[in-house]
This record gives structure tokens, sequence and C-alpha cells, in this order.
């Protein structure tokens, strides 16, 4: 039975109630079966004398049972057998709770391996609830098991034991989507044997030899599955748009543009020219001014006879984009449009009419710009920006409303480029790596709630000094219920206007206010006419105030240092020296050396790279919200090198025999990809 694809009920052992529990872990084939990884393992290779044991410690020991094994009943719900198994050095005491058929199970004078985490003192010796197995057993005791997520009504054991006999029945006949050359050059292990050694290893060094091999494949694939998308979105065809000249719109800046933003400019003219839907990841970090980049996209769009959207997550961003870019179009000739959910109907009609007669060049908005009653005369550029705020989904729904317009994405989630290709799938990046000229520092410290009464003195100043500051109120963080949200702003700014600063004039916004209110408060504090913002993250994208220099984060410890960073970025926009204050009073270790990176560096992209490497990319991003692909072996926090090697390598072959005819195998794999993460991907 070497069929992968067969159903996993048919595997020795499992049968029809193991593999309805098996399907609710996505088990369905016997593939899935042997493809479900250890998430850890446990090494339970120690074997001590029971006089050794020291409490605290996990180990196996060798004893006989000594005694008839007792069961009492404590109270309803708790039955426990007790008993004591004793070697040649001294008794141990074992419990086990809610398992009552360990009293007939275990014999009196029978030797058993026990592997548990010994308790109690050097005294008498305890533990509680140990995995039991007979001497010479070696299954699950005295070596490294798997450890497998799991859920309810599958248990440890009843995985360990299905991977095993799924093993048995195809482990031999495995075929391997590796070429056998690439295999050899990059010295890759057997696909067996990293099969049956990722389940249950030898030791360290098989496990990270099996290892090694499975996220070498699984990158592999992948790559080449990014590299043939791309391919085929090289494929695809548009009319070129003719070289726009942007003199007059550099003219009408307040500033000269940055080297970086030249270029970026200079790229997206290029993709708009060469006759091919553009692709475009702009990068940057906050504050390096990527909306006047986008600004030059929509002018090329606007001299090109196209209509161009920009959607911005969050009902103040895209107000804010409005109110800046606008003023800067319509001297230009451009006519624009602001289309948001918190709209009267009257007015939405109003820009729904333009939109569609073409009267509109641009138009900029939240993602009311993709609900189903907007159409557009001729839609030819589709800008986003924070994409990682928006799903995949989103983005091409709004393409969706044009014929294959060009894509910008604009994101200030600074990612190492290597990380970008996978993240990205197939977008062309653009790096912004430089800041306009004359930002200044923010000085940033970590500090605990003992400092309160030093932080208020110091916005004091500031403020008297005419200066704003933002605070950012604990909140319950992403995912969980809000209703804290709107009260721990509201208590807070309360206190804070009636306690701690009754002259001052203190607001607040929190996600859960009607949009009209959110952007009367922000346009109070942008204009000044406020000193103090309590508010949630969501400030934490793309706002603009650079009166505004200092950011006080309650809590911090909270947030990822991406966002952490993005927070930051909200001071430090104007010609102030900006502040930054991170309050937290969580003492981990961790947490500590994490908020010390925020203090040491302004450097995003050198941020992101430690945010990855401390949270791993899943949390990093949001889960699946960036069309990357469930990655099962590979840790993009710790893969990097290898990554690049499965690239490299990726490319070569794909050089040597682009359709994948002589590698079938590959191009299976490859194909399978594709179609399970097609909506991801694209
Ligand atoms: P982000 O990349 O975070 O979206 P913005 O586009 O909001 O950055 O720009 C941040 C601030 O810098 C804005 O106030 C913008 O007007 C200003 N800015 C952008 N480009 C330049 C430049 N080349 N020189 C000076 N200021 C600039
Ligand atoms: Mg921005």
């Amino acid at each position: 039975m070497a069929d992968l694809s067969t159903d996993v009920r048919y595997v020795k052992g499992v049968g029809e109630q193991r593999a309805k529990a098996l399907a609710r872990l996505g088990i369905h084939t016997l593939r899935d079966l042997i493809s479900y990884f250890p998430r850890a393992y446990e090494d339970r290779r120690t074997f001590k004398r029971v006089i050794d044991l020291q409490p605290g410690e996990n180990a196996c020991v060798r004893a006989m049972v000594a005694a008839e094994p007792t069961l009492s009943r404590i109270r309803k719900g708790l039955e426990l057998v007790k008993l004591r198994a004793v070697d040649e050095t001294g008794a141990l005491d074992i419990t086990f709770f809610n398992q009552a058929y360990r009293k007939n199970d275990l014999r009196r004078g029978e030797t058993y391996i026990f592997f548990g985490r010994a308790e109690g003192s050097l005294l008498r010796k305890t533990m509680a609830n140990p995995v039991v197995e007979r001497e010479g057993g070696g299954t699950f005791t005295g070596r490294i098991v798997p450890i497998y997520p799991l859920t309810a009504g599958v248990s440890q054991t009843i995985l360990m034991r299905s991977v095993a006999q799924g093993l048995a029945a195809c482990r031999d006949q495995l075929e391997d989507p590796l070429p056998e050359e690439v295999r050899l050059s990059h010295e890759l292990c057997h696909v067996g044997y990293a099969y049956e050694q990722i389940h249950f290893p030898a030791g360290e060094e098989e496990l990270a030899v099996a290892r090694r091999r499975l996220v070498f494949e699984e990158l592999f694939l992948l790559a080449i599955g990014l590299k043939k998308l791309r391919r085929r979105r090289d494929e695809l065809s548009c009319a070129p748009w003719a070289d726009t000249d942007l003199v007059d719109f550099y003219a009408a800046l307040p500033f000269d543009l940055t080297g970086a933003q030249r270029r970026a400019i200079g790229e997206i003219a290029a993709d708009l020219r060469s006759g091919r839907p553009m692709n475009r990841l702009v990068q940057g970090d906050v504050g390096s001014g990527k909306t006047m980049v986008a600004a030059a996209a929509l002018v090329c769009a606007a001299r090109s006879g196209f209509q161009g959207a920009l959607m911005a997550p969050t009902e103040i961003l895209a107000e804010q984009h409005y109110q800046g870019l606008a003023p800067l179009l319509e001297r230009l000739g451009i006519t624009c449009g602001l289309l948001t959910g918190a709209m009267r109907a009257k007015e939405r009609r109003e820009v729904l009419a333009r939109l569609a007669d073409g009267e509109l060049d641009v138009v900029i908005g939240t993602h009311a710009l993709i609900s189903a009653d907007v159409s557009y005369a001729r839609l030819g550029l589709v800008v986003t920006d924070e994409q990682h705020r928006f799903g995949v989904a989103q983005r091409s729904a709004l393409s969706a409303k044009g014929e294959r317009p060009h894509l910008l994405v604009m994101s200030a989630t600074p990612i190492p480029r290597t990380l970008a290709l996978i993240i990205y799938g197939d977008l062309d990046v653009s790096v912004i790596d430089e800041l306009p000229p004359g930002r200044q520092k923010i000085d940033t410290f970590a500090v605990t709630s003992a400092y309160r009464q030093r932080i208020y003195a110091f916005l004091r100043k500031e403020i008297a000094a005419g200066r704003q500051a933002y605070i950012i109120c604990s909140m319950v963080e992403k995912g969980e219920e809000v209703p804290d949200e709107r009260k721990a702003v509201t208590e807070y700014a309360a206190i804070l206007q009636e306690k701690v600063f009754p002259d001052l004039r203190v607001a607040y916004v929190h996600g859960r206010m009607k949009p009209r209110e959110k952007d009367a408060v922000m346009a109070a504090f942008a204009a000044g006419e406020r000193d103090i913002l309590v508010s949630t993250t969501v400030v934490e994208v793309g706002v603009d105030v650079p009166n505004a220099t200092v950011m006080v984060v309650e809590d911090a410890d909270r947030f990822g240092l991406s966002q952490l960073h993005q927070l930051r970025g909200r001071v430090g926009r104007g010609q102030h020296k900006s502040y930054c204050i991170l309050i937290s009073d969580n003492r981990n270790e961790e947490t500590r050396r994490r908020l010390k990176v925020m203090t040491q560096t302004g450097d995003g992209f050198k941020i992101a790279e430690e945010d990855l490497r401390l949270r791993g990319p899943g949390d990093f991003f949001g889960r699946r919200q960036h069309g990357l692909p469930a990655l099962k072996v590979a840790d993009l926090s710790c893969d990097m090198a290898l990554l690049k090697e499965a690239q490299g390598a990726a490319e070569d072959l794909l050089k040597r025999d682009p359709e994948l005819r002589d590698h079938p195998r590959t191009a299976l794999r490859v194909a399978q990809l594709l179609e399970v993460n097609a909506d991801a991907m694209n």
C-alpha cells in the first residue's frame, strides 16, 4: 500500500473511528498522516535510579511494583490509583489521577519503565501520572518521542501509533519530489529516512538531518511554485502607458523627493510602460514618504487616461490621504474624490456617479471602494496603503473592478528581502531605504509604571512648549473581545482629564467610535486644538500630526515590536525633538529584552528582523493574511540560510528545465502546492 492518497482509515490500526478523529486534524490521506509533523519532542532517554532522582527533573525509572495498587475515590470525578515501585536503591510513590484502569493494568512483582517528573523530597520521591511501559517496550520510554498538536479524541499515543503504521506502509516507496542531483549536491538525506526521523528520531543529529531535508524540500517547492506564478503573470499583457512627464508634479511639492522616493517612482513608471500589469510592493519604514510615491503613480494613471484608486485601512487614514493629496492633485488638473463608509448617502451617491461616468480621476477611500455598488469607468491603477492590513482577497476584489489594473502595494512593515519574496509571492519590490532629511532620532525609553509621575511631568513640560502627546492605552490585543477597549480608553482619558491634567485638553479615540466622531477628534488633534490624545492602536497606521512629540505606550509588552515601531512613527514627523516612552511592569526577561530593542534602534528593518526572530512570521504578519502558504516544517525566523539555498536551487533547476519536463515528480508536487494555495498566493 504505497499510494499516498489512500484514505487514512485503511492504514493498519487506524479504522473508521480514528479516521474520523484524525480528520479533525486535517488528516485524510496517508500522505497527510505522515506529513503531520511533531510540534516538539520530548527527550525520554535519561534513566535514573530512584535514589538519584532530583525533584523537578524528568526521567525514566526502571522499577518493580512492590504492592497491589490501590484505588480510592476521593470525591465525584476524582479517582486515585496509588502504588509503590522500587528499585535496588529506593522506593517511588506513584499516583495516577482518573486512570482507574491502572489498578488492574499494573501487576505486583512486575518491572516497568516509568517516565515522568520526579517530585516530593529527597527522602520521599513521588511521580504523578507517569508514562508507563513494560520493560523493553522502547516505544514511549527510553527514547526521543514526538509531541503532536492534538485535538479532542486524539491522544499522543493514538497519533504516534497511527503515524508509525503509516510510515511502515509506505516508507520504502516514498517518491522523492527533489531531483536526485539537487538532493545530492545539497547533501540532503533520503526522503524515507527524513520522514522516519522527523517522527521518531534516533537522536538530535538524525533529527537535524531529517529536518534540514524537509525544510529544504518545502522551501524549494515553494520557490519553484512562486517562480511559475510569476512567469504566468509575465505572460499577461495590457496596453503600455505612455511615459508621463512628472516635472510639474515635482514642482508642486513643498519639498524635494529623496533619492529612494525617486528611484521607486522610476521603477513604477517603468512597470507602467512595460505593457504588463504592474504588481509592485513599495516597502519603506514609517515616515519614509510612501504617500508621495503613491501620488506620483496616481498622476501617471490620470495622465494616461485611467482612473486610480487608493485604498487605506482606516477612515482616518483615508481622510488624511484625501486632505493631503486632493489639493496637490487638483492643482495639476486631476479630479479627486473621497469614498468612506462614514459618508452620508447623498455624498456617496454623488461620488459613485462621478466615478462611474469617469469624471473622477482619482478616488481615495477605505474598503468602501470595493463595495458591490461601486463601479469605475476605466480603473487602471489600484494602490493599497499599509497592505498588511488588507487580505489578499480585498486587494483582488478592487483589482477586479478594472480590467487587469496595475497594482501598487504600500507597506510600512519592513521585512528582510528574502522573506519578502515568499510573503509577497510574485510581487516586485521597491525599497525606500532613506528617510527625508532632517529627521531626528526619537529618544525611546522602556520604564515601569513607577515612573508614571515623572512621565506626566514630562508631558506637561512638552505641552507647555506647545507640543502634543499621544498615550496609547492598554487594551486587549488582537483576537480577544473588545468591550475593554472602550472602557480602558474612556476611563483613562477621564482620569487624566480630571485628576492629572485638569488644565489641559485631553481627547480620546477608540475603534468603537462612529467614524464621524473619530474623525472629528482626530481633526481637532491634528489642528492643535487638543493637547493629549488617548487612543487605542487606531492611530497606529499612517496618521500624520507633525506637532506631536511624545508617544507614551501603556502595557507596551502587549504589542509586537513592529507594532511599537509603527506607533513610535506617529511622532518625530516634524522639526521637533520627539520621544517614545514604553511603560511595562512585565518582568519577564524576554519581554524586557524585546522592549530594549526598541530603545536601541530606530531602524525598522532591524526591528522587523528581531520581531521575526522572537515571534516567528505567523504572529508577525497576522495569520494567513499575507498569502504566506502554511509552512509545515520551515521556520522562516531561523531557516533563512536554507531559504536562500533552496531559492538558488529552484532557480538553477528552472534554468535547466523550465517546464520541469524531466522532473515530473517535482512538477506534480508544485502543481499540488499551487492548487492548495491558489487563493492565498494570488
Ligand atoms: P509613510 O512612508 O510613513 O507613509 P508619509 O508619506 O506619511 O510616510 O510621509 C511622512 C511625512 O514626511 C509627511 O509629513 C510627508 O509630507 C513628509 N515627506 C515625505 N517625503 C518627504 C521629503 N522628500 N522631504 C521632506 N518631507 C517629506
Ligand atoms: Mg503611510
